[in-house]
Protein backbone atom coordinates (compact mmCIF):
# COMPACT_ATOMS: atom_id res chain seq x y z
CA UNK A 1 0.00 0.00 0.00
CA UNK A 2 2.08 2.90 -1.45
CA UNK A 3 0.20 5.55 -0.12
CA UNK A 4 -3.03 5.19 1.90
CA UNK A 5 -3.97 8.77 2.35
CA UNK A 6 -6.45 9.79 -0.03
CA UNK A 7 -5.36 13.17 -2.21
CA UNK A 8 -8.21 14.91 -2.96
CA UNK A 9 -8.79 18.43 -3.86
CA UNK A 10 -10.53 19.68 -0.51
CA UNK A 11 -13.41 21.63 -0.21
CA UNK A 12 -12.73 24.85 0.45
CA UNK A 13 -12.70 26.45 3.62
CA UNK A 14 -14.97 29.28 4.78
CA UNK A 15 -12.46 32.29 4.26
CA UNK A 16 -11.65 30.71 0.76
CA UNK A 17 -15.26 31.20 0.04
CA UNK A 18 -15.02 34.75 1.05
CA UNK A 19 -16.88 34.13 4.24
CA UNK A 20 -15.87 35.18 7.29
CA UNK A 21 -15.43 33.39 9.88
CA UNK A 22 -16.08 36.43 12.30
CA UNK A 23 -19.62 36.69 11.07
CA UNK A 24 -20.60 33.18 11.51
CA UNK A 25 -22.19 33.44 15.10
CA UNK A 26 -22.86 29.90 14.95
CA UNK A 27 -19.53 28.75 14.39
CA UNK A 28 -17.91 31.19 17.23
CA UNK A 29 -20.75 30.05 19.71
CA UNK A 30 -19.33 26.49 19.31
CA UNK A 31 -16.01 27.38 19.58
CA UNK A 32 -16.44 29.36 22.80
CA UNK A 33 -18.61 26.66 24.26
CA UNK A 34 -15.20 24.44 23.22
CA UNK A 35 -12.95 27.17 24.80
CA UNK A 36 -13.62 25.12 28.69
CA UNK A 37 -12.39 22.18 27.37
CA UNK A 38 -9.60 23.37 25.62
CA UNK A 39 -7.71 25.37 28.55
CA UNK A 40 -8.49 22.72 30.44
CA UNK A 41 -4.73 21.86 32.65
CA UNK A 42 -3.04 18.82 31.53
CA UNK A 43 -5.10 15.73 32.90
CA UNK A 44 -2.45 13.16 32.18
CA UNK A 45 -0.11 11.21 34.71
CA UNK A 46 3.02 11.66 32.80
CA UNK A 47 6.00 9.21 34.46
CA UNK A 48 9.97 10.42 35.01
CA UNK A 49 11.29 9.70 31.29
CA UNK A 50 8.01 11.42 29.67
CA UNK A 51 8.38 14.73 31.86
CA UNK A 52 12.25 14.49 30.92
CA UNK A 53 11.16 14.46 27.65
CA UNK A 54 8.81 17.62 27.47
CA UNK A 55 11.43 19.63 29.55
CA UNK A 56 14.38 18.70 27.13
CA UNK A 57 11.55 19.21 23.43
CA UNK A 58 9.74 22.21 25.34
CA UNK A 59 7.92 22.87 21.60
CA UNK A 60 7.84 19.78 18.77
CA UNK A 61 7.51 20.64 15.42
CA UNK A 62 4.61 19.16 13.64
CA UNK A 63 3.78 19.01 10.14
CA UNK A 64 0.40 18.74 8.66
CA UNK A 65 -1.16 18.83 5.19
CA UNK A 66 -1.94 22.65 4.17
CA UNK A 67 -4.74 21.58 2.26
CA UNK A 68 -7.10 19.28 3.18
CA UNK A 69 -10.48 20.62 4.60
CA UNK A 70 -12.26 19.85 6.90
CA UNK A 71 -9.27 17.42 8.17
CA UNK A 72 -6.84 20.36 8.00
CA UNK A 73 -5.16 22.99 6.66
CA UNK A 74 -2.91 26.36 7.30
CA UNK A 75 -5.45 29.24 7.60
CA UNK A 76 -4.48 32.45 5.57
CA UNK A 77 -3.02 33.67 9.15
CA UNK A 78 -0.52 30.58 9.19
CA UNK A 79 -2.76 28.25 11.91
CA UNK A 80 -3.19 24.59 11.49
CA UNK A 81 -7.38 24.68 11.66
CA UNK A 82 -9.49 21.78 10.93
CA UNK A 83 -10.66 18.55 12.94
CA UNK A 84 -7.04 17.27 13.45
CA UNK A 85 -5.90 20.53 14.81
CA UNK A 86 -8.96 20.72 17.22
CA UNK A 87 -8.26 16.99 18.29
CA UNK A 88 -4.04 17.69 18.70
CA UNK A 89 -5.07 20.62 20.86
CA UNK A 90 -6.88 18.62 23.25
CA UNK A 91 -4.49 15.82 23.23
CA UNK A 92 -1.90 18.65 23.71
CA UNK A 93 -3.73 20.56 26.38
CA UNK A 94 -3.69 16.81 28.33
CA UNK A 95 -0.70 15.95 27.69
CA UNK A 96 1.62 19.22 27.73
CA UNK A 97 3.26 18.64 24.50
CA UNK A 98 3.16 21.97 22.83
CA UNK A 99 3.79 21.84 19.09
CA UNK A 100 4.44 24.33 17.04
CA UNK A 101 3.74 24.09 13.16
CA UNK A 102 6.99 23.43 10.61
CA UNK A 103 4.80 25.65 7.48
CA UNK A 104 5.12 23.53 4.00
CA UNK A 105 3.13 24.22 1.02
CA UNK A 106 1.84 20.68 0.48
CA UNK A 107 1.56 17.10 1.92
CA UNK A 108 4.68 15.73 -0.16
CA UNK A 109 6.77 18.61 1.66
CA UNK A 110 5.55 17.63 4.78
CA UNK A 111 6.58 13.75 4.26
CA UNK A 112 9.91 15.33 2.97
CA UNK A 113 10.73 17.43 5.95
CA UNK A 114 9.54 14.52 8.11
CA UNK A 115 11.98 12.46 6.62
CA UNK A 116 14.29 14.98 7.35
CA UNK A 117 13.68 15.17 10.90
CA UNK A 118 12.57 18.86 10.57
CA UNK A 119 9.39 17.79 12.16
CA UNK A 120 9.26 15.50 14.84
CA UNK A 121 5.53 14.53 14.04
CA UNK A 122 2.95 14.38 11.18
CA UNK A 123 -0.63 15.21 12.06
CA UNK A 124 -2.85 12.91 10.67
CA UNK A 125 -2.33 10.05 8.64
CA UNK A 126 -2.67 6.34 7.83
CA UNK A 127 -0.22 3.94 9.01
CA UNK A 128 1.23 2.53 5.59
CA UNK A 129 4.35 -0.17 5.31
CA UNK A 130 6.02 3.17 3.43
CA UNK A 131 5.22 5.17 6.25
CA UNK A 132 6.59 2.70 8.59
CA UNK A 133 10.04 3.07 7.49
CA UNK A 134 10.80 6.13 9.43
CA UNK A 135 7.70 7.06 11.56
CA UNK A 136 5.79 4.82 14.42
CA UNK A 137 2.39 5.68 14.58
CA UNK A 138 -0.42 6.43 17.83
CA UNK A 139 -3.21 5.37 17.99
CA UNK A 140 -6.16 6.71 15.90
CA UNK A 141 -7.18 10.15 16.39
CA UNK A 142 -10.01 9.89 14.06
CA UNK A 143 -11.63 6.83 12.20
CA UNK A 144 -13.43 8.04 9.24
CA UNK A 145 -14.93 5.73 7.26
CA UNK A 146 -15.01 5.07 3.62
CA UNK A 147 -18.49 5.56 1.92
CA UNK A 148 -20.00 4.59 -1.86
CA UNK A 149 -20.79 7.99 -3.54
CA UNK A 150 -23.59 7.13 -5.76
CA UNK A 151 -26.08 9.14 -7.61
CA UNK A 152 -29.68 9.90 -5.98
CA UNK A 153 -31.68 7.24 -7.78
CA UNK A 154 -29.23 4.35 -6.97
CA UNK A 155 -29.99 1.93 -4.63
CA UNK A 156 -28.16 0.75 -1.48
CA UNK A 157 -24.94 -0.75 -2.21
CA UNK A 158 -24.93 -3.40 0.85
CA UNK A 159 -22.03 -5.76 -1.29
CA UNK A 160 -19.87 -4.66 -4.01
CA UNK A 161 -19.05 -7.87 -4.71
CA UNK A 162 -22.08 -8.62 -6.17
CA UNK A 163 -22.42 -5.83 -8.56
CA UNK A 164 -21.84 -6.61 -12.13
CA UNK A 165 -21.00 -4.26 -15.13
CA UNK A 166 -20.69 -1.35 -12.60
CA UNK A 167 -17.96 1.69 -13.11
CA UNK A 168 -15.98 2.80 -10.07
CA UNK A 169 -14.57 6.73 -10.39
CA UNK A 170 -11.51 6.47 -7.98
CA UNK A 171 -8.23 8.78 -8.27
CA UNK A 172 -4.95 6.81 -9.14
CA UNK A 173 -1.90 5.69 -7.15
CA UNK A 174 -4.19 5.63 -3.89
CA UNK A 175 -4.42 3.19 -1.35
CA UNK A 176 -8.61 3.09 -2.46
CA UNK A 177 -7.40 2.19 -6.08
CA UNK A 178 -5.41 -0.25 -5.15
CA UNK A 179 -7.51 -2.11 -2.80
CA UNK A 180 -10.72 -1.97 -4.60
CA UNK A 181 -8.65 -3.64 -7.48
CA UNK A 182 -7.06 -6.42 -5.77
CA UNK A 183 -10.71 -6.87 -3.82
CA UNK A 184 -13.50 -6.03 -6.27
CA UNK A 185 -12.22 -7.53 -9.75
CA UNK A 186 -15.89 -7.02 -10.99
CA UNK A 187 -15.67 -3.51 -10.83
CA UNK A 188 -14.58 -1.58 -14.08
CA UNK A 189 -12.13 1.50 -12.43
CA UNK A 190 -12.53 4.77 -14.20
CA UNK A 191 -9.12 6.28 -13.00
CA UNK A 192 -9.11 10.01 -12.15
CA UNK A 193 -6.65 12.80 -11.40
CA UNK A 194 -7.95 13.38 -8.41
CA UNK A 195 -11.43 13.11 -5.74
CA UNK A 196 -13.24 15.98 -6.83
CA UNK A 197 -12.56 14.73 -10.40
CA UNK A 198 -14.32 10.89 -9.28
CA UNK A 199 -17.47 12.83 -7.09
CA UNK A 200 -17.90 14.65 -10.90
CA UNK A 201 -17.93 11.74 -13.10
CA UNK A 202 -20.14 10.17 -10.69
CA UNK A 203 -22.63 13.52 -10.74
CA UNK A 204 -22.52 13.72 -14.37
CA UNK A 205 -23.53 10.13 -14.97
CA UNK A 206 -20.27 9.10 -16.08
CA UNK A 207 -19.30 6.67 -13.54
CA UNK A 208 -21.88 4.42 -11.47
CA UNK A 209 -19.77 5.18 -7.96
CA UNK A 210 -16.98 6.56 -5.78
CA UNK A 211 -15.33 6.07 -2.80
CA UNK A 212 -14.50 8.62 -0.38
CA UNK A 213 -14.04 9.02 3.19
CA UNK A 214 -17.28 10.13 4.74
CA UNK A 215 -16.21 13.23 6.07
CA UNK A 216 -14.62 14.87 3.04
CA UNK A 217 -17.45 13.52 0.84
CA UNK A 218 -19.96 15.21 2.48
CA UNK A 219 -18.40 18.50 2.59
CA UNK A 220 -17.41 18.13 -0.86
CA UNK A 221 -21.24 17.28 -2.08
CA UNK A 222 -22.15 20.32 0.18
CA UNK A 223 -19.77 22.60 -1.13
CA UNK A 224 -19.69 21.42 -5.12
CA UNK A 225 -23.19 21.10 -5.19
CA UNK A 226 -23.79 17.89 -5.88
CA UNK A 227 -27.41 16.90 -4.63
CA UNK A 228 -28.10 14.31 -7.15
CA UNK A 229 -25.34 12.55 -4.70
CA UNK A 230 -25.75 10.36 -1.90
CA UNK A 231 -24.00 8.05 0.66
CA UNK A 232 -25.20 4.59 -0.75
CA UNK A 233 -23.29 2.43 0.96
CA UNK A 234 -19.95 1.33 3.51
CA UNK A 235 -17.16 -1.57 2.89
CA UNK A 236 -16.27 -2.78 6.34
CA UNK A 237 -12.42 -2.44 6.65
CA UNK A 238 -11.97 0.17 4.37
CA UNK A 239 -12.20 3.35 6.85
CA UNK A 240 -9.18 5.66 7.19
CA UNK A 241 -7.42 5.22 10.82
CA UNK A 242 -6.25 8.88 11.04
CA UNK A 243 -3.20 8.53 13.59
CA UNK A 244 0.08 10.97 14.51
CA UNK A 245 3.03 9.66 13.15
CA UNK A 246 6.29 10.70 15.04
CA UNK A 247 10.06 9.64 13.71
CA UNK A 248 10.96 6.29 15.10
CA UNK A 249 13.42 8.07 17.27
CA UNK A 250 10.71 9.41 19.40
CA UNK A 251 8.86 6.62 21.30
CA UNK A 252 8.49 8.73 24.49
CA UNK A 253 6.65 11.23 22.88
CA UNK A 254 4.53 8.53 21.01
CA UNK A 255 3.38 7.34 24.52
CA UNK A 256 3.07 10.73 25.80
CA UNK A 257 0.75 11.26 22.76
CA UNK A 258 -1.16 7.74 23.08
CA UNK A 259 -1.98 8.87 26.58
CA UNK A 260 -3.24 12.30 25.60
CA UNK A 261 -5.27 10.14 22.97
CA UNK A 262 -6.53 7.38 25.22
CA UNK A 263 -8.20 10.46 26.83
CA UNK A 264 -10.24 11.60 23.82
CA UNK A 265 -14.07 10.34 23.98
CA UNK A 266 -16.75 9.76 21.25
CA UNK A 267 -18.30 12.74 22.27
CA UNK A 268 -15.39 14.62 21.99
CA UNK A 269 -14.26 13.39 18.54
CA UNK A 270 -18.26 13.46 17.42
CA UNK A 271 -18.21 17.10 18.46
CA UNK A 272 -15.66 18.12 16.39
CA UNK A 273 -16.65 16.23 13.76
CA UNK A 274 -19.82 18.07 14.03
CA UNK A 275 -18.29 21.40 14.43
CA UNK A 276 -16.37 21.42 11.20
CA UNK A 277 -18.82 19.60 9.01
CA UNK A 278 -21.73 22.01 11.22
CA UNK A 279 -19.34 24.80 10.01
CA UNK A 280 -19.41 24.47 6.43
CA UNK A 281 -23.54 23.27 6.78
CA UNK A 282 -23.61 26.51 8.93
CA UNK A 283 -21.69 28.52 6.33
CA UNK A 284 -23.33 27.18 3.19
CA UNK A 285 -27.09 27.87 4.80
CA UNK A 286 -25.90 31.52 5.79
CA UNK A 287 -24.34 32.00 2.05
CA UNK A 288 -27.87 30.13 0.81
CA UNK A 289 -30.11 32.83 2.90
CA UNK A 290 -27.69 35.80 1.25
CA UNK A 291 -28.82 33.87 -1.93
CA UNK A 292 -31.67 33.35 -1.02
CA UNK A 293 -31.92 37.20 0.89
CA UNK A 294 -30.89 38.73 -2.63
CA UNK A 295 -33.45 36.33 -4.31
CA UNK A 296 -35.96 38.00 -2.47
CA UNK A 297 -34.82 41.37 -2.33
CA UNK A 298 -34.70 41.79 -6.59
CA UNK A 299 -38.33 39.34 -6.08
CA UNK A 300 -39.28 42.02 -4.00
CA UNK A 301 -38.61 45.09 -6.36
CA UNK A 302 -39.63 43.52 -9.24
CA UNK A 303 -43.10 42.96 -7.28
CA UNK A 304 -43.12 46.30 -5.82
CA UNK A 305 -42.13 47.75 -9.98
CA UNK A 306 -45.03 45.52 -11.35
CA UNK A 307 -47.04 46.59 -8.56
CA UNK A 308 -46.32 50.04 -9.08
CA UNK A 309 -46.59 50.14 -12.93
CA UNK A 310 -49.79 47.85 -12.49
CA UNK A 311 -50.82 51.31 -9.92
CA UNK A 312 -50.24 53.54 -12.99
CA UNK A 313 -51.49 51.84 -15.21
CA UNK A 314 -54.89 51.29 -13.84
CA UNK A 315 -54.96 55.02 -12.44
CA UNK A 316 -54.08 56.32 -16.52
CA UNK A 317 -56.88 52.95 -17.62
CA UNK A 318 -59.19 54.53 -15.17
CA UNK A 319 -58.62 58.12 -16.36
CA UNK A 320 -59.09 57.18 -20.00
CA UNK A 321 -62.08 55.36 -19.43
CA UNK A 322 -63.34 58.50 -17.60
CA UNK A 323 -62.35 60.61 -20.51
CA UNK A 324 -63.95 58.14 -22.76
CA UNK A 325 -66.97 57.75 -21.15
CA UNK A 326 -67.60 61.83 -20.05
CA UNK A 327 -68.80 64.36 -22.47
CA UNK A 328 -65.65 67.22 -21.90
CA UNK A 329 -68.11 69.98 -22.14
CA UNK A 330 -70.71 69.59 -19.54
CA UNK A 331 -68.81 66.54 -17.50
CA UNK A 332 -72.03 64.19 -17.77
CA UNK A 333 -71.79 60.86 -19.33
CA UNK A 334 -71.70 60.49 -22.62
CA UNK A 335 -73.40 57.74 -24.57
CA UNK A 336 -70.65 55.35 -24.01
CA UNK A 337 -70.76 55.15 -20.66
CA UNK A 338 -74.31 54.12 -20.86
CA UNK A 339 -73.44 51.62 -23.13
CA UNK A 340 -73.51 48.87 -20.74
CA UNK A 341 -75.46 50.46 -17.81
CA UNK A 342 -78.07 50.93 -19.74
CA UNK A 343 -78.75 47.72 -20.81
CA UNK A 344 -78.34 46.33 -17.67
CA UNK A 345 -81.09 48.83 -16.21
CA UNK A 346 -83.80 47.72 -18.74
CA UNK A 347 -82.68 44.05 -18.30
CA UNK A 348 -83.55 44.49 -14.52
CA UNK A 349 -86.48 47.03 -14.85
CA UNK A 350 -88.38 44.21 -17.27
CA UNK A 351 -87.49 41.23 -14.51
CA UNK A 352 -88.49 42.51 -11.53
CA UNK A 353 -91.16 43.97 -13.28
CA UNK A 354 -90.46 47.64 -12.06
CA UNK A 355 -90.96 50.80 -13.88
CA UNK A 356 -88.02 52.93 -15.62
CA UNK A 357 -88.58 55.88 -17.61
CA UNK A 358 -86.51 58.05 -19.98
CA UNK A 359 -86.86 61.49 -20.91
CA UNK A 360 -84.94 63.01 -24.04
CA UNK A 361 -84.73 66.91 -24.02
CA UNK A 362 -83.62 68.99 -27.14
CA UNK A 363 -83.03 72.84 -26.51
CA UNK A 364 -85.49 74.49 -28.62
CA UNK A 365 -84.08 76.60 -31.49
CA UNK A 366 -80.68 76.38 -29.93
CA UNK A 367 -78.98 77.18 -33.24
CA UNK A 368 -79.91 80.80 -33.13
CA UNK A 369 -77.83 80.94 -29.87
CA UNK A 370 -74.74 80.22 -31.55
CA UNK A 371 -75.45 81.85 -34.72
CA UNK A 372 -76.19 85.23 -32.83
CA UNK A 373 -74.04 85.11 -29.56
CA UNK A 374 -71.40 82.71 -31.00
CA UNK A 375 -70.35 79.34 -29.78
CA UNK A 376 -68.73 80.08 -27.22
CA UNK A 377 -72.01 81.36 -25.65
CA UNK A 378 -73.20 78.58 -26.89
CA UNK A 379 -70.77 76.23 -25.24
CA UNK A 380 -71.38 78.45 -22.17
CA UNK A 381 -75.35 77.60 -22.18
CA UNK A 382 -74.93 74.15 -22.93
CA UNK A 383 -72.57 73.78 -19.72
CA UNK A 384 -75.93 75.59 -17.71
CA UNK A 385 -78.12 73.74 -19.07
CA UNK A 386 -76.55 70.55 -17.89
CA UNK A 387 -76.10 71.94 -14.33
CA UNK A 388 -79.58 72.62 -14.33
CA UNK A 389 -80.78 69.09 -15.06
CA UNK A 390 -78.58 67.46 -12.70
CA UNK A 391 -79.87 69.79 -10.16
CA UNK A 392 -83.63 68.73 -10.65
CA UNK A 393 -82.53 65.21 -10.70
CA UNK A 394 -82.74 62.76 -7.84
CA UNK A 395 -79.02 60.86 -7.49
CA UNK A 396 -80.09 57.47 -8.61
CA UNK A 397 -81.36 59.27 -11.96
CA UNK A 398 -79.07 60.02 -14.36
CA UNK A 399 -78.45 62.52 -17.06
CA UNK A 400 -76.35 62.13 -20.27
CA UNK A 401 -75.48 64.01 -22.63
CA UNK A 402 -77.14 62.20 -25.94
CA UNK A 403 -75.29 64.68 -28.76
CA UNK A 404 -75.34 68.13 -29.85
CA UNK A 405 -78.06 70.22 -27.75
CA UNK A 406 -79.61 66.79 -26.97
CA UNK A 407 -79.86 65.28 -23.01
CA UNK A 408 -81.73 61.79 -21.74
CA UNK A 409 -82.42 61.56 -18.44
CA UNK A 410 -82.94 57.88 -16.86
CA UNK A 411 -85.47 57.73 -14.22
CA UNK A 412 -85.21 54.44 -12.18
CA UNK A 413 -88.66 53.30 -10.31
CA UNK A 414 -90.46 55.56 -12.55
CA UNK A 415 -93.95 55.78 -14.44
CA UNK A 416 -94.45 56.97 -17.75
CA UNK A 417 -96.62 59.54 -15.94
CA UNK A 418 -94.04 60.41 -13.11
CA UNK A 419 -91.05 61.01 -15.77
CA UNK A 420 -94.02 63.10 -18.00
CA UNK A 421 -94.60 64.94 -14.54
CA UNK A 422 -90.56 65.30 -13.81
CA UNK A 423 -89.92 66.55 -17.76
CA UNK A 424 -93.07 68.89 -16.94
CA UNK A 425 -91.05 70.48 -14.03
CA UNK A 426 -87.72 70.48 -15.67
CA UNK A 427 -89.06 72.91 -18.81
CA UNK A 428 -90.90 74.98 -16.11
CA UNK A 429 -87.41 75.67 -14.64
CA UNK A 430 -85.78 75.76 -17.86
CA UNK A 431 -88.42 78.44 -18.88
CA UNK A 432 -87.51 80.45 -15.89
CA UNK A 433 -83.89 79.80 -15.62
CA UNK A 434 -81.89 83.18 -16.60
CA UNK A 435 -79.05 81.82 -18.62
CA UNK A 436 -75.58 83.37 -19.70
CA UNK A 437 -77.28 84.26 -23.06
CA UNK A 438 -79.62 86.73 -21.09
CA UNK A 439 -82.53 85.59 -23.12
CA UNK A 440 -85.01 82.68 -22.40
CA UNK A 441 -84.81 79.87 -23.23
CA UNK A 442 -87.10 76.52 -24.08
CA UNK A 443 -86.85 73.03 -24.17
CA UNK A 444 -88.80 69.93 -25.75
CA UNK A 445 -89.31 66.67 -24.07
CA UNK A 446 -89.73 63.40 -25.29
CA UNK A 447 -90.82 60.50 -22.60
CA UNK A 448 -91.44 56.73 -22.65
CA UNK A 449 -91.34 54.31 -20.64
CA UNK A 450 -89.47 50.58 -20.30
CA UNK A 451 -91.77 47.86 -21.98
CA UNK A 452 -91.16 43.88 -21.98
CA UNK A 453 -88.77 43.32 -24.47
CA UNK A 454 -87.73 46.47 -25.22
CA UNK A 455 -83.74 47.74 -25.90
CA UNK A 456 -82.19 50.89 -25.37
CA UNK A 457 -82.12 52.17 -29.19
CA UNK A 458 -86.12 50.97 -29.14
CA UNK A 459 -87.03 52.77 -25.97
CA UNK A 460 -85.03 56.31 -26.89
CA UNK A 461 -86.31 55.48 -30.47
CA UNK A 462 -89.55 56.21 -28.70
CA UNK A 463 -88.75 59.07 -26.70
CA UNK A 464 -86.96 60.46 -29.44
CA UNK A 465 -90.63 60.30 -31.69
CA UNK A 466 -92.29 61.69 -28.89
CA UNK A 467 -89.85 64.58 -28.66
CA UNK A 468 -89.96 64.86 -32.54
CA UNK A 469 -94.08 65.11 -32.01
CA UNK A 470 -92.99 67.80 -29.16
CA UNK A 471 -91.19 70.08 -31.82
CA UNK A 472 -93.60 69.64 -34.13
CA UNK A 473 -96.33 70.54 -31.97
CA UNK A 474 -94.56 73.91 -31.21
CA UNK A 475 -91.87 73.35 -28.76
CA UNK A 476 -91.32 74.01 -25.44
CA UNK A 477 -93.37 71.10 -24.15
CA UNK A 478 -93.67 66.99 -23.22
CA UNK A 479 -95.32 64.65 -25.71
CA UNK A 480 -95.08 60.82 -24.40
CA UNK A 481 -94.94 57.52 -26.65
CA UNK A 482 -97.45 55.63 -24.71
CA UNK A 483 -95.81 51.60 -24.40
CA UNK A 484 -98.64 50.12 -25.74
CA UNK A 485 -98.03 52.08 -28.87
CA UNK A 486 -94.47 50.76 -28.78
CA UNK A 487 -95.40 47.20 -30.54
CA UNK A 488 -96.82 49.02 -33.00
CA UNK A 489 -93.00 51.01 -33.87
P1 LIG B 1 -84.77 72.69 -32.69
O1 LIG B 1 -85.63 73.49 -31.82
O2 LIG B 1 -85.54 72.18 -33.86
O3 LIG B 1 -84.03 71.70 -31.99
O4 LIG B 1 -83.78 73.75 -33.33
P2 LIG B 1 -82.26 73.80 -33.02
O5 LIG B 1 -81.71 75.01 -33.62
O6 LIG B 1 -82.00 73.60 -31.60
O7 LIG B 1 -81.79 72.53 -33.78
P3 LIG B 1 -80.69 72.32 -34.82
O8 LIG B 1 -80.52 70.86 -34.96
O9 LIG B 1 -81.07 73.06 -36.08
O10 LIG B 1 -79.38 72.98 -34.27
C1 LIG B 1 -78.69 72.46 -33.18
C2 LIG B 1 -77.50 73.28 -32.98
O11 LIG B 1 -76.75 72.94 -31.81
C3 LIG B 1 -76.55 73.17 -34.14
C4 LIG B 1 -75.20 72.99 -33.49
O12 LIG B 1 -74.21 73.86 -33.99
C5 LIG B 1 -75.42 73.28 -32.05
N1 LIG B 1 -74.51 72.53 -31.25
C6 LIG B 1 -74.39 71.17 -31.14
N2 LIG B 1 -73.38 70.87 -30.28
C7 LIG B 1 -72.86 72.04 -29.84
C8 LIG B 1 -71.80 72.37 -28.91
O13 LIG B 1 -71.15 71.56 -28.34
N3 LIG B 1 -71.54 73.67 -28.68
C9 LIG B 1 -72.28 74.66 -29.30
N4 LIG B 1 -71.97 75.89 -29.02
N5 LIG B 1 -73.26 74.36 -30.17
C10 LIG B 1 -73.56 73.08 -30.44
MG1 LIG C 1 -82.56 71.80 -30.69
MG1 LIG D 1 -81.27 68.73 -31.72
Amino acid sequence: MREVRERRQAPCPPWQRGALLARRWPVLLLLFAWLPLATAAPSVALNESERAYLQAHPTIPLCIDPDWWPFELIDPAGRHVGMAADLIALVSQRTGANFTLHPTRTWEESLVASRAGDCLALSFLNRTAERERWLIFTEPLMVDPNVLITREEHSFVSDLGALRGKTIALPRGTAMYERIARDFPNLTIIPTESEREALALVSERKADMSLRSLIVAATTIKHEGWFNLKISGQIPGYENQLRMGVLKSETTLRDILDKGIATLTALERRQIVDRHVNMTVVTDVVTDYTLAGWLGLMLTAILATSLLWMARLRKLNDQLKRLAETDPLTGLPNRTALASSFTLDILRAQRYDRPLAVILLDIDLFKAVNDQLGHLMGDKVLVEFAQLLRSGLRNVDTACRWGGEEFLLICHETSLEQATQLAERILQRIREHRFPCQRALTASAGVAAAMPGDTVARLVQRADDALYVAKHSGRDRVRLKLAELADVD
